[in-house]
C-alpha cells in the first residue's frame, strides 16, 4: 500500500515548487490507489510564521490536491502536525533510545565553543567544518566528559544537545529512483543535532521517526533535501528501521527562466512573475506578492506546467489533464538534469486552458470584475465580448482590460498611426459613416449586418472599403488593432459607434489643427 507525504515548514508562503512536489505526491498516490499525508513540520519555532499553514492547505485547495490524512482530516496516525506530536513525547523516547545504545550523544558546548570550533579548523586548513568524528573528541560532550560530569551539567540545567554519532570512515550507500545508487562518505557528514537545547527534535529527526511510525512507503522530495538522506539513512540502520526504509525520489532542481541556477523568489520578480501559488502578504514586511492564481493562472495550468516541470511521458506530448497525469505519471521517468521554469510556457498553456474552461465560469468571473470595479456593461453583451476576445489573451481579467472599448469610448488614440494614415479624405469617409450609422441606427444589428451595410456604402461611392477599416476602428476604440471590428461595432451597437465616430472627429481633427 502505497504512503507518500508532503511535509513542509510552515515558515513562510509555500515556493512554487513546493507546490510541484505536493503535486507528484498526489499523482503517485492516486495513481496506485494510496494515501496522502499532509504532515506540518513545524519544530523550528524561530522560523514559524503565522498564518503559513493556513496558506498550505488553501494553495493544495487551489490546485486540487485532496489530502486523505492530516490535521483536520484525520487518519489513524496522528497527529499530523509535529509540534503536537512533540507534545505528546513521541520523540524523546527515540532520542533516548539512541543514547542508551550509544549511537547518539549529549553534547554542552556553547555557540561560541562551537564558533571557535570551525575557526581553528578554518585556520588548520581543514576540510571539514564540522562537529565529526575527529572534532567530537575535542569538545565538551557525554564522549569526552566523565558519567559523573554529565549527570551535574544536566541537574544544574546546563543547556545541551543531543548529537548523531555518525560512524567513522563508513560509506553510507542509499538508492535514489532518480539518481540511482548515491554513496557518501561518513567523513563529509556532520553529527547532526537531533535534540534542540529546548528540548524540540530537529527536522532531520523529526522526519525520520514521522516518515517511519507513519508507514511511509515513498519520500518524494526536492534535491535540497538529498544531502541530508545520509543523515536518515544512518538513522534508519541505529533503529533497526532499514527494511522498511520508503523509497527516495529526490526532484530535480527548479532552475531559472534563463536556464542556469536554482530560481530564487527574486528572479522570478525580475521576469515579473511570483514564486508563490496565491497572494502572500509577509506577516513581518506587510509586503505582498502577487500569487498564479491571483495573476489569472487557472489551476490546470499549473497542473500541466508543473508537472512537466522535471517529468515527461517520453512523447513529444504536452498537454496533461489531472486525470491523464494520474494514469500516465511516473517516477521512473522524473529527469536528473534541473528543470527551467519557463514562465512564457506557462503562459502558452494558460491561453490553452482558458479556451477548455466552461464558458459560463467565465461569464461569471468577467461580471464579478465589471461589478467590482463598478464598471456599466449590459449582461447579454457578456457572452459576445467573451467569444470575441478569447482567442487575443492570457488570463481571463485581460478580457477587461484589453477590451476597456467595449465599455467606455476611447480615451486616447493611436497617436503614431494617426500621423502616418489621418487626413482629410479619412476625415470625409468617417463623416460619411457616422452619417450611415445615424441614418441606419438599430442597436440589433448583427455583424453581417453592419458589414453589407458598410459594403453598400463603399461600393456606393466607389472607393476602396479595405483603405478605411483601421481608421474606423481607431476611432471606434483608440486602437490601430484588436478583435473583429464588426463584432465590436455589433457589440457596442451602431447609434454608440456613430456617436464615437464624431467625437473622434472632433478631438482628432482639433490635435490635427493645433500640431
Ligand atoms: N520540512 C521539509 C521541507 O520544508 C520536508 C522535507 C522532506 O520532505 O523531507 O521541505
Amino acid at each position: 500500500m502505497v504512503r507518500v507525504r508532503f511535509a513542509p515548514s510552515p515558515t513562510g508562503g509555500l515556493h512554487i515548487g513546493g507546490v510541484r512536489t505536493a503535486l507528484y505526491n498526489f499523482l503517485f498516490a492516486k495513481q496506485n490507489k494510496g494515501t496522502m499525508i499532509l504532515r506540518i513540520e513545524d519544530t523550528d519555532q524561530s522560523r514559524f510564521v503565522p498564518g503559513a499553514e493556513e496558506y498550505i492547505k488553501e494553495s493544495l485547495q487551489w490546485i486540487g490536491i485532496q489530502v486523505d490524512e492530516g490535521d483536520g482530516i484525520g487518519g489513524k496516525l496522528g497527529p499530523y502536525r509535529q509540534s503536537d506530536r512533540h507534545r505528546l513525547g513521541i520523540y524523546k523516547q527515540y532520542a533516548q533510545r539512541l543514547l542508551e545504545e550509544k549511537k547518539a550523544y549529549i553534547a554542552f558546548d556553547t555557540e561560541e565553543e562551537l564558533q571557535k570550533m570551525r575557526e581553528d579548523l578554518q585556520e588548520s586548513h581543514s576540510t571539514t567544518r564540522q562537529y565529526n568524528a575527529d572534532t567530537r573528541k575535542t569538545m565538551k560532550n557525554s564522549l569526552t566528559l566523565s558519567h559523573q560530569e554529565v549527570e551535574k551539567r544536566i541537574r544544574n540545567g546546563e543547556r545541551h544537545v543531543i548529537r548523531l554519532q555518525v560512524p567513522e570512515n563508513e560509506d553510507i550507500i542509499f538508492y535514489d529512483v532518480v539518481r540511482e545508487k548515491v554513496i557518501y562518505h561518513s567523513s563529509v557528514l556532520d553529527d547532526k543535532v537531533l535534540i534542540k537545547s529546548d528540548g524540540m527534535p530537529t527536522y532531520h529527526f523529526a522526519n525520520v521517526v514521522d516518515d517511519h511510525l507513519m508507514e511511509i512507503t515513498h519520500v518524494i522530495r526536492g534535491e535540497e533535501w538529498l544531502s541530508s538522506t545520509p543523515i536518515h539513512v544512518l538513522l534508519y540502520d541505529f533503529f533497526g528501521w532499514r527494511k522498511n526504509m520508503p523509497v527516495f525520489v529526490h526532484l530535480p532542481l527548479i532552475l531559472k527562466p534563463e536556464g542556469a541556477g536554482k530560481l530564487s523568489k527574486r528572479d522570478a520578480e525580475n521576469h515579473g512573475f511570483s514564486i508563490f501559488p496565491l497572494n502572500w502578504i509577509d506577516p513581518l514586511s506587510h509586503n505582498t506578492s502577487i500569487g498564479f492564481r491571483e495573476s489569472g493562472y487557472l489551476k490546470e495550468t499549473m497542473i500541466n506546467f508543473l508537472a512537466l516541470l522535471g517529468w515527461s511521458n517520453g512523447t513529444e506530448e504536452e498537454f496533461f489533464t489531472l486525470q491523464k497525469l494520474i494514469t500516465e505519471f511516473s517516477l521512473e521517468k522524473v529527469h536528473k538534469s534541473g528543470a527551467r521554469f519557463d514562465i512564457k510556457k506557462a503562459q502558452w498553456f494558460n491561453k490553452h486552458y482558458i479556451k477548455q474552461k466552461n464558458k459560463n465560469e467565465i461569464y461569471y468571473e468577467i461580471t464579478q470584475i465589471l461589478l467590482s470595479q463598478n464598471i456599466p456593461f449590459s449582461e447579454e453583451k457578456i457572452p459576445l465580448i467573451v467569444e470575441s476576445m478569447i482567442e487575443r489573451i492570457t488570463f481571463i481579467p485581460e478580457i477587461i482590460t484589453h477590451g476597456m472599448f467595449f465599455f467606455y469610448p476611447p480615451e486616447q488614440y493611436d497617436n503614431a498611426l494617426i500621423q502616418k494614415k489621418w487626413n482629410p479624405e479619412t476625415e470625409k469617409v468617417l463623416q460619411g459613416i457616422a452619417l450611415l450609422f445615424e441614418q441606419n441606427n438599430s442597436i440589433e444589428y448583427s455583424p453581417e449586418q453592419i458589414h453589407s451595410l458598410l459594403e453598400n456604402y463603399f461600393a456606393d461611392k466607389q472607393i476602396k472599403m479595405g483603405k478605411y477599416m483601421q481608421m474606423l476602428r481607431v476611432a471606434i476604440t483608440g486602437s490601430g488593432e484588436g478583435p473583429d471590428l464588426m463584432n465590436i461595432l455589433s457589440i457596442i451597437g451602431v447609434p454608440k459607434a456613430g456617436a464615437r465616430i464624431y467625437s473622434a472627429l472632433q478631438k482628432i481633427g482639433k490635435k490635427e489643427k493645433t500640431e
